[in-house]
């Protein structure tokens, strides 16, 4: 059975099949009658052996080259021993298997100490010889014989150099291309006898990370020992998974340290093949992978920032807000907490300086944001002007507090963009992380947050608390209520009169009509549902509506005596950035029958503000309608003599808060005195609200303000009550003397 095994091994190495033999055996027409021949003629011819021996080593004494492997007397004698053990076995038999096994083995232990075929064959020629002198003896023809013998077996020599030529060709051929695509490919390549621990890594291997593949030695530690601590055990999982068979092939990316000792990214591919019992062995390739790497990790960090600030994006925010919850989870945790930071009024900086201004306002903002963290907070752009900021780790949430000061401080110094010296100011909603939210998630939380910052003046901070959570709520119902209140004819308007008050009896000269809501059996103030309304976009129907009221009432009064009262409606800035809100306004004038120059539109300098160029070409458009403008509030904002200057007003409305308000005092006197001068100057006409005593009717009067309005005279009206007023049944409200009031002399009807 051992022989068996050899013999096909030898076979296998040679290249030979059985069946191949047999043809061989067939061409030579190798049959009994041979065998029979031969041991016939065995007796007489063996004596001749030793004869043939005793010439062929002294023949091959006399080449250096075969000298050189027969010089020692004792070998020379243990090889002439065996092959006459040969001999004996060429002339008897048995021609079996164990006959080519024993040849194969003898030619195969021949070329692997290094004996030329060309001494082989030429062996064989003189034995063939001698054999013939021995079978023939002096036949004439022998001599001639003797010549073919060493014509043919020349011939055989180069027949066999010319075929042995070409496969060592092809096979160079094969190796040189199998080399070309390996350099091609670029890859590294690796062999490993696994059990052995021996390691085979090829130069391209060892040079990708600026190695010589003696640095690495022999085993497989050469190579784990360079691998990202970080990938070690994903990448001899990946090896052990196919070695267990859990896997096709090995195909596992992973870190590697090059000679610098920064890391590269490869691919390693290989399959591992059963050598023998026991004994596993890998093999493959190892592919530089960096830069398809580096560019997916481009579109990863793309995917997750922001371009223009370089900060991390919505996308990121979501990652760490999720990690932070886990956190939070855990026993021990520290507080943690969410900012949400709007810009207050950049869609000013936007449409007034562009968009490229507006762009580095936001990224100088974001560098200063940035400067008031700590190393492991998150500062992330929401988008648009909008930032939140993770603060993670804090000892108290107060701190959350303090962090959202310093940004608040940080943005005091002005803002240098190009030629602009810009003040940007933010607001602030402020959220724990830990805390219940009455189910809202912290984010929602600090937006109401933030919500509430802006609607208490901007560039402040607001805590989100549940009170606020519960206004929310209120409000978000007061939205609904206010969507139907219109079809469901919950509004009315009340009118309050305006005075002229430079003569001894005041006289009314126009009304302002002001909204009411009739909601489950109260009335709303206006100052509580109209920035609801002007937030949900309701507010646009709802003027309409109240526009079309006003004009026709007032219409109405003017035909029933009262040919010269002014009508004022008090606007929003959602309306006037309606593009064909004059051509409405048009409209319902003409629908009304109340001339342009009987009604005023009144607009605040927040309002101005919003959107300057669609507000300035709507007011202008107004105004040459012969609509007068008149600027509500005026001093409770920004006072600006640029507007009075580049806005087409024609009167000026000083706040009630400078005429009465709580502080209304020395120095608001002061004010309202130099805001009576300025309109005055400007030629406008000047309005003081909130006139509630005597004493403000004489010092208005005293500064030369000629109209007022306030509770002195009377609180706003239902029209049927107002009417009491016109027709002289009440008097002013503040007149201790019940004297009907002094209506104007009507002219003739406009
Ligand atoms: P406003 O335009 O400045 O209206 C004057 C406000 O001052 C009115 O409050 C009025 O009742 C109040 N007032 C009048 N005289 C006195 C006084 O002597 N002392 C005091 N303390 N207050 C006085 P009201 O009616 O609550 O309206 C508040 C604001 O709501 C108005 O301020 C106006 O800005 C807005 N508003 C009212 N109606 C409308 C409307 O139809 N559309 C729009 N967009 N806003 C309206
Ligand atoms: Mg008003
Ligand atoms: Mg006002």
């Amino acid at each position: 059975m051992g022989n068996e095994q050899e013999f096909q091994e030898l076979l296998q190495h040679v290249g030979l099949e059985r069946e191949e033999i047999s043809q061989r055996l067939r061409f030579l027409d190798w049959s009994a009658a041979d065998v029979e021949q031969l041991s016939r003629h065995s007796a007489t011819l063996l004596p001749a052996h030793s004869d043939f021996l005793d010439h062929l080593y002294q023949r091959l004494g006399e080449f250096p080259a075969t000298a050189a492997i027969v010089n020692d007397p004792a070998t020379i004698t243990r090889l002439k021993h065996s092959q006459s053990d040969y001999y004996q076995r060429l002339w008897n038999g048995p021609y079996d298997q164990s006959y080519v096994l024993n040849r194969l083995r003898i030619g195969w232990v021949h070329q692997k100490i290094g004996v030329d075929l060309k001494w082989y064959l030429g062996a064989y020629r003189l034995y063939l010889q001698e054999m013939l002198d021995g079978l023939l003896g002096e036949h004439p023809a022998c001599a001639g014989f003797a010549s073919l013998l060493k014509a043919v077996f020349f011939d055989i020599g180069l027949a066999l150099d010319t075929y042995s030529a070409a496969q060592r060709k092809a096979l160079e051929s094969s190796e040189a291309r199998f080399a070309r695509a390996l350099r091609g490919a670029n890859d590294g390549l690796w062999d490993w006898h696994v059990d052995h621990d021996q390691l085979y890594l090829s130069e391209r291997w060892a040079s990708m990370l600026d190695l010589h593949r003696d640095q690495l030695g022999n085993g497989s530690a050469g190579w784990f020992a360079r691998v990202h601590p970080d990938d070690l055990g994903g990448l001899r999982r990946a090896i052990d998974a196919h070695l267990q068979g859990g896997t096709a092939s090995l195909h596992h990316e992973y870190r590697i340290r090059r000679q610098s000792g920064s890391y590269l990214w490869v691919l390693v591919r290989g399959v591992a093949e059963q050598v023998a019992e026991g004994q596993r062995r890998m093999a493959g390739s190892q592919t530089d992978i960096s830069q398809r790497r580096a560019v997916q990790e481009q579109l990863q960090h793309a995917a997750r920032h922001d371009p223009l600030t370089g900060l991390a994006n919505r996308e990121r925010l979501s990652e760490l807000l999720s990690l932070a919850l886990q956190r939070q989870g855990r026993a021990g945790a520290r507080e943690a907490a969410l900012l949400f930071i709007d810009l207050d009024r950049f869609k000013l900086i936007n449409d007034s300086l562009g968009h490229h201004i507006g762009d580095h306002v936001l990224v100088e903002v974001a560098r200063r944001l940035g400067h008031c963290l700590r190393p492991g907070d998150h500062l992330i752009r929401f988008g648009g002007d909008e930032f939140v900021v993770l603060l993670d780790d804090l000892a108290c949430s107060a701190d959350a507090e303090r962090v959202a000061q310093r940004m608040l401080d940080s943005l005091l110094p002005p803002l240098q963009v190009q030629e602009h010296q810009l003040m940007v100011s933010i607001s602030i909603g402020i959220a724990t992380l830990s805390e219940e939210n009455a189910g809202l998630d912290s984010l929602q939380a600090a937006d109401l947050a933030l919500y509430r910052a802006k609607a208490a003046g901007k560039a402040q901070f607001a805590r989100y608390s549940s009170e606020m959570q519960a206004q929310a709520q209120h409000q978000l119902e007061l939205q609904g209520a206010l969507s139907r209140a219109l079809a469901r004819d919950e509004f009315s308007l009340v009118y309050q009169p305006i005075c002229k008050v430079d003569q001894e009896q005041p006289s009314v000269v126009a009304v302002e009509a002001l909204l009411r809501w009739q909601h489950k059996g109260r009335t709303v103030s206006p100052l509580e549902f109209i920035p609801c309304l002007e937030e949900s976009g309701g507010i646009l129907a709802v003027g309409d509506w109240v526009l079309r009221q006003a004009c026709a009432q007032v219409r109405h009064w003017q035909l029933a005596g009262q040919p010269a009262l002014r009508c004022s409606v008090n606007l929003s800035s959602r309306q006037l950035q309606q593009s064909d809100f004059a051509a409405r306004v048009a409209d319902i004038l003409r629908a009304s029958g109340l001339p342009p120059a009987s009604l005023v539109l009144e607009i605040t300098e927040s309002q101005l503000m919003e959107d300057s160029a669609q507000t300035l070409s709507c007011l202008r458009e107004l105004a040459s309608l012969g609509i007068q403008l008149a600027l509500d509030d005026f001093g409770t904002g920004y006072s600006s003599l640029g507007y009075l200057k580049r806005f087409p007003l024609h009167i000026l409305k000083v706040d009630k808060s400078f005429i009465s308000g709580p502080s209304a005092n020395g120095d608001s006197q002061l004010i309202s005195r130099a805001i009576i001068g300025l309109g005055l100057s400007l030629g406008l006409e000047v309005v003081a609200e909130g006139v509630e005593r005597s004493e403000h009717l004489d010092f208005l009067r005293a500064e030369g303000c000629r109209l007022a309005q306030g509770y002195w005279f009377s609180r706003p009206r239902a029209p049927a009550e107002l009417e009491r007023l016109f027709g002289g049944e009440d008097g002013f409200e503040g007149l201790d003397a019940r004297l009907p009031p002094r209506l104007d002399p009507a002219p003739s009807l406009p």
